[in-house]
């Protein structure tokens, strides 16, 4: 059969994103549905290429667009500002998520499934447990280090008692310690040095919009902040080109250390008041250190949101 319709995560795919695209369709076709296929809509990122490569398989198809009617399930996003060009005229059959729903609509009736957990791929195993499906090795691995990423091996305010009951039960399939495991694969991804500034602005930003103001809020993950700090400039010339060119309100680029569990935020743009206001901090050189935020999802964007 036609592999049809396509199944992607966000924008800037994150480890989620690639891998619970993966999982999705291995459950499909665990259930008899041969015709969905997993694609990306951006490159595969450190941390996600460590998991491949520990696999020994090859990152879904890159696409940048897709045709009016074209069949697609959204994993890991909903926001239509964050998923494929075209997708507003794509036939959306299914959406499995953990975030909040904005800026979303179909003119169809579709299958939605959404959990407050800390990662998609809890919500997928869940899934595989429903059907009553065996869970190989190779997407235990993928579920698990979706989850690793996610909830920052469990540390995230993010995680729920799903998350690590799935993480345990994934971990003891897979037969990895997944401490090791974890820690090997998130300082895979925060091996910043060899990305130009424009890159590291990009590699997992998020685009919002709130009463038709549009602002972005970029995370990168180092296990020392102050190495990133060091290239403050020249991130704030290519951040505040991203505001003039895209007609932003806000740029929000946070440095998270995984290792302590802190992040320092760089902001910029005409409504950084909304930053102030949310932390109830001043920002000194455009900055603020967030002791114990670590979450875009939970600890950032609801109370900047609420500030927009
Ligand atoms: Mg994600
Ligand atoms: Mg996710
Ligand atoms: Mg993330």
């Amino acid at each position: 059969m036609e592999e049809n319709v396509l199944i992607f995560g966000h924008k800037n795919p994150d480890t989620d994103s690639i891998c619970s695209s993966i999982v999705s369709e291995i459950l499909d076709k665990k259930n008899g549905w041969d015709c969905t296929k997993a694609v990306r809509l951006g490159n595969v990122n450190k941390e996600t290429q460590f998991v491949l490569d520990y696999l020994g398989i090859k990152a879904p198809e890159l696409i940048e667009s897709v045709e009016e009617g074209q069949q697609v399930i959204l994993v890991d996003h909903n926001e239509f500002n964050q998923s494929v060009i075209g997708i507003e005229k794509a036939k959306i059959l299914a959406v499995t998520d953990h975030h909040r729903m904005a800026n979303f609509e179909t003119s169809d009736p579709l299958y939605y499934n959404a959990k407050p957990y800390g990662c998609t791929s809890t919500i997928l195993f869940e899934e595989f447990k429903a059907f009553g499906h065996s869970v190989e090795r190779t997407e235990a691995i993928l579920m698990a280090s979706a989850i690793i990423s996610d909830t920052l091996l469990l540390k995230s305010p993010t995680t729920t008692e799903h998350d690590k009951k799935a993480l345990e039960e994934l971990g003891e399939i897979a037969k990895i310690n997944i401490e090791e495991y974890g820690l090997e694969m998130l300082k895979a991804g925060t091996a910043l040095d060899d990305f130009s500034e424009e890159q590291l602005v990009c590699l997992d930003a998020k685009n919002m919009e709130k009463d038709g103001e549009k602002f972005v809020i970029a995370q990168v993950n180092t296990v020392c902040i102050d190495d990133v700090l060091k290239r403050q400039d020249k991130l704030e010339d290519v951040i505040k080109s991203k505001i003039e060119s895209n007609g932003l309100s806000l740029f929000v680029f946070a440095i998270t250390d995984i290792l302590n569990s802190n992040s320092e935020i760089i902001a910029l743009g005409a409504r950084v008041d909304a930053v102030e206001k949310a932390f109830d901090k001043k920002l000194v050189n455009n900055r603020v250190f967030l002791e114990g935020v670590v979450s875009r999802k939970k600890q950032l964007l609801p109370v900047i949101d609420k500030n927009i």
